[in-house]
């Protein structure tokens, strides 16, 4: 018996293996706000205004509080759009190029 080699079992493993219980950088679990401190600075974190990286965003506006979600940013995006390099690997750049963010519905939009 061998049923662990069908593609669709495949599929569930990399799903699986997408997802992160806790922030791999800060820690928190799904559901958590990042750590965000003059301490700690999570660098996974997004702006909830640009969608862009927290740690980078220096514009003078509130960037809200992002909750882990269990996949990196962008990634549940990326797949939605079919813009992966490969699985587990979204195409980061072709999301900030050729979507915009949402801030009402805190999400990527593609460009039309
Ligand atoms: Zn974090
Ligand atoms: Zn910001």
């Amino acid at each position: 018996m061998s049923e662990n080699s069908a593609p669709d079992a495949q599929d569930k493993v990399f799903r699986l293996l997408d997802y992160e219980a806790t922030c791999p950088d800060c820690g928190v679990a799904v559901g958590e706000e990042h750590e965000f401190d003059d301490y700690d600075e999570c660098d996974i974190a997004i702006c909830l205004m640009t969608g862009l990286q927290r740690l980078m965003c220096d514009l003078d506006h509130d960037c809200g509080r992002e909750k882990w979600t269990g996949w990196a940013p962008g990634l549940i995006d990326c797949e939605e759009f079919g813009w992966m390099l490969g699985p587990g690997f979204p195409d980061i750049f072709r999301l900030y190029t050729e979507a915009r963010w949402d801030p009402e519905k805190g999400r990527w939009v593609k460009l039309t």
